[in-house]
């Protein structure tokens, strides 16, 4: 005997936040009617283990095995009595992605084998209706992801940003007294957001705000004793204030790095307002720094919002740069 459940829904978030929260199992039982309970690693062959709950039957034990990840597309689970042709059961989720904001979902499981004419009755009615209950559920948790207005960097959500060249301001750290203070003697350029590990932020920032000047156009005017190396290893050696521990410049010094001859500071340290970010690099960064998945997508809509283009490297043109110089480097 072989039957489909087969259910669907439309979500009105994109493909890839519905499967963010499809994939991130450790928080089933913060919205999982269904799969109330799942641990275990989401890779093809692994086996993960927890509970099935359907109103109105047993709560049964669940030790499905992946069969198949397809990021933002399809995940797919199979279960199987160790009895060859007894019960197989295969539950999926397909993700077909409408456009940039809607993704139709089809949850399915496949059911084969000779002790499913026992049971498909009530996996067919009280199933379907278990089924539809977490598609409901997981509609309601994308949907609430996908309108999330997240806070990107103070600097950047007040919408107000420097009408004039920072010439001539200077930088200040976190103390209370005795700042370190930093003037900045040239043009500041390449402002952008970051979501690297690396870079330093403020504490309420998601994202760092960091900009280049050319070499020997930084003074450091005030706390020059309380300025330390972050990590001497590092190609770009951060000076970090020792008491607040901001960062107030980063420096290169290999001569054949591609950043050779430039500093880097954090223009939202001078006192009026900071330079419109030209474009948010190595967004996709924040997942490894702890963001959850499910939130990337509303964290790139609201950088669209407010005109900053999004990248998981730096912008085009300055990674064009950067392969320009290798080629520089590899003919001398
Ligand atoms: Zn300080
Ligand atoms: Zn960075």
């Amino acid at each position: 005997m072989k039957e489909t459940l087969d259910t669907d829904i439309t979500i009105e978030a994109p493909a890839h936040t519905v499967w963010a929260i499809l994939d991130d199992i450790a928080r089933y039982p913060e919205w999982n009617p269904l799969v109330p309970e799942l641990g275990g690693r989401t890779t093809v062959d692994q086996q993960v283990e927890g509970v099935l709950t359907r109103e109105g039957m047993p709560t049964v034990p669940l030790k499905p095995t992946l069969t198949a990840i397809v990021g933002a597309r399809e995940l797919r689970w199979l279960s199987e009595r160790p009895t060859p042709g007894e019960f197989r059961a295969e539950h999926y989720f397909v993700l077909d992605k409408t456009n940039d904001d809607i993704t139709n979902l089809t949850h399915n499981e496949d059911f084969a084998g000779t002790f499913l004419e026992q049971v498909w009755e009530p996996i067919n009615t009280l199933g379907r209706a278990a089924y539809e209950k977490m598609n409901e559920a997981l509609k309601l948790r994308a949907e609430s992801y996908a309108s999330e207005k997240p806070a990107l960097h103070p600097a950047v959500d007040g919408g107000s940003y420097a009408s004039e060249s920072l010439v001539g301001q200077t930088l200040r750290c976190g103390c209370a007294c005795a700042q370190v203070e930093v003037k900045i003697n040239g043009p500041v350029y390449h402002n952008h957001l970051c979501g690297c590990s690396k870079c330093w932020k403020p504490a309420e920032a998601l994202l760092a705000m960091i900009a280049v000047v050319s070499g020997g156009n930084l003074e450091v005017t005030s706390g020059g004793e309380k300025l330390a190396a972050v990590d001497g290893d590092q190609k770009i050696v951060r000076y970090a204030c020792r008491d607040c521990g901001t960062h107030m410049y980063g420096r290169v010094d290999d001569a054949d790095h591609h950043f050779y001859g430039l500093d880097f500071i954090h223009p939202e340290l001078v006192d009026g307002p900071a330079p419109r970010p030209e474009f948010a690099g190595f967004v996709s960064s924040l997942v490894e720094t702890g963001t959850e998945p499910a939130r990337m997508g509303a964290i790139r809509a609201q950088l669209s919002d407010a005109g900053i283009p999004s990248y998981d490297a730096f912008s085009p043109e300055i990674m064009d740069m950067i392969a320009w110089h290798k080629v520089k480097l590899a003919e001398s």
